[in-house]
């Protein structure tokens, strides 16, 4: 992994990644540095788990907090060259 490729914000640390020709910034999980996480609806707010060893809890945060991370670490990362 290039260390250009991630950056460590507040809430999460954040990997640009492609998939199907589209590049997204995603959250990773902290321990396994892996972009294998899945994200979905939990209430109000968004839950984050990671695959890579059987599914454990990255974070459980606020709809609204995890957007706005989203888009400083797209920010972030875009500005990188
Ligand atoms: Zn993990």
């Amino acid at each position: 992994m290039s260390p250009n490729n991630s950056c460590k914000l507040s809430l999460f640390t954040w990997m640009r990644v492609e998939s199907d020709g589209q590049k997204n910034v995603l959250p990773v999980c902290p321990i396994h540095l892996s972009p294998k996480v899945r994200f979905g609806n939990f209430g109000t707010g968004i839950i984050v788990t990671c695959h890579e060893t059987k599914n454990h809890l990255v974070r459980l945060c606020d709809r609204q907090e995890f957007e706005t991370e989203q888009e400083q670490a797209r920010a972030k990362l875009d500005s990188d060259p």
